[in-house]
C-alpha cells in the first residue's frame, strides 16, 4: 500500500505559539478593566504541537521554524526541547515576537482571541533552501499551514525532489487554491470537516459528504486524503477505496489540539514502520485520549499510553 522505506525522522514545519490565557468573570467591553487572579501560559501553535506529538511518540524530530528575542520564545524553545524535539534548526528574528494568543474566557467558556502570528510570518523560502539539508530521503515531512504559503509552496517542491514522505495538515485551509503542481507533491492531506469543506467547496457534515471530499480530494491530485470527524472518527480513501475508522469512546474534556495530537502521531507511527491502516487506528487512540486532557500540549498522551488503547481494540 506504501512504497516507502522510512527511517524514524520527521522533519516538523509550522507555527510555534504561546498561549496568554485568562480566565474571568465576564469578558471586558471597550474602556473596561477587569482583575483576575487566573493567569496561564500554554506553548501551542500547530507546528510545535505536531513535533513534541511526534517526538513524544518516539520519532526523532526536527522542527524547522522561525521565533523571536522576546522571552517567550526562550520559553518555546525550551518547552520543546524538554520534550524530545530538535529545536536548533529553530531560527530566530531577534527584531520579532514570537506568536501570541491573547485568549480571554469568562465563566460560561466563551472566549475572545486576538493573535499575532510575530516570527512565524517570516521564515522565508530562502531559510527552505538555507536548511536544505534537513530534506533527505526516508524522512517525513510534516506541514501545518500557519506560517507564509510561498515558504510552504518551497518546502513542498524540495521534499518531492529529495523524495520524502510528505503530510500535510492543511489548517487553516488557505485562502487561495493550491498552485496547480502542488496537491500531487503531497502524499496525505489530512483536513477536518471545515478544512475539507474550505478545500473542495463541499459543505462536509457527515459521513456522507466526507466521503465526497475525501474522493474530490483524491481527485484533485493528493495521493491520500484522510479526513478527521472529530467524535465520529476519520474517513481515509487509500488505494481506490474508502477506508471508516470509528471513533474511540472517552470522556471528552477539551478538543484543542485532538487534529495535531492527531497528525503527529500518524507521521510517527508510520516513521516508526507501522502500515497505514494501523498508524491511522493508532492516531484515532491518541486524538481521542488527547480531548481527556484540557490544553494543547499539556493533552499529547504518552507513548504507552496510546498503544494500550490500540491494543485494547485489535
Ligand atoms: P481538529 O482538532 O483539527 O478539528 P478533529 O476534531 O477532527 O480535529 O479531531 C481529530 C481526531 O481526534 C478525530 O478524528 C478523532 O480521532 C479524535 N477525536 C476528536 N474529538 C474526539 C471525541 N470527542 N471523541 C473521540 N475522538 C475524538
Amino acid at each position: 500500500m506504501l512504497d516507502f522505506r522510512f527511517n524514524g525522522e520527521i522533519l516538523c514545519m509550522g507555527s510555534i505559539n504561546m498561549d496568554l490565557v485568562m480566565v474571568m468573570e465576564h469578558l471586558p467591553v471597550p474602556g473596561e478593566t477587569i482583575v483576575t487572579d487566573n493567569f496561564s501560559t500554554y506553548p501551542g501553535g500547530k507546528g510545535g504541537n505536531q513535533a513534541v506529538t511526534a517526538a513524544v511518540q518516539g520519532s526523532k524530530v526536527t522542527m524547522l521554524s522561525k521565533l523571536g528575542g522576546d522571552s517567550f520564545s526562550e520559553q518555546l524553545i525550551e518547552a520543546m526541547r524538554a520534550r524530545g524535539v530538535d529545536t536548533s534548526r529553530i531560527l530566530r528574528d531577534r527584531e520579532k515576537t514570537a506568536g501570541i494568543a491573547i485568549i480571554r474566557v469568562d465563566r460560561k467558556g466563551q472566549n475572545s482571541i486576538s493573535f499575532t502570528p510575530g516570527s512565524n510570518a517570516f521564515l522565508t523560502p530562502e531559510d527552505v533552501l538555507e536548511n536544505s539539508d534537513l530534506f533527505a530521503p526516508g524522512k517525513i515531512l510534516l506541514l501545518t499551514m500557519e506560517i507564509s504559503l510561498e515558504t510552504i509552496y518551497a518546502a513542498l517542491r524540495l521534499a518531492a525532489k529529495r523524495g520524502m514522505f510528505v503530510i500535510v495538515d492543511p489548517a487553516p485551509a488557505p485562502s487561495t487554491p493550491f498552485p496547480a503542481d502542488i496537491p500531487q507533491l503531497i502524499d496525505i492531506v489530512k483536513p477536518n470537516e471545515s478544512e475539507a469543506s474550505a478545500l473542495t467547496g463541499i459543505e462536509v457534515r457527515d459521513e456522507k459528504s466526507a466521503e465526497e471530499a475525501a474522493k474530490q480530494l483524491k481527485e484533485m491530485g493528493f495521493k491520500l486524503p484522510v479526513v478527521t470527524l472529530g467524535e465520529a472518527g476519520v474517513i481515509a480513501w487509500v488505494d481506490g477505496s474508502l477506508l471508516k475508522i470509528p471513533p474511540v469512546k472517552v470522556e471528552c474534556v477539551d478538543t484543542t489540539a485532538a487534529g495535531d495530537v492527531f497528525s503527529g502521531t500518524l507521521a510517527s507511527a508510520l516513521s516508526l514502520g507501522r502500515g497505514l491502516e494501523e498508524a491511522l487506528e493508532i492516531a484515532n487512540c491518541a486524538g481521542a485520549l488527547s480531548t481527556t486532557v484540557a490544553g494543547a500540549q499539556t493533552s499529547i498522551p504518552d507513548r504507552e499510553e496510546v498503544e494500550r488503547l490500540f491494543e485494547k481494540r485489535v
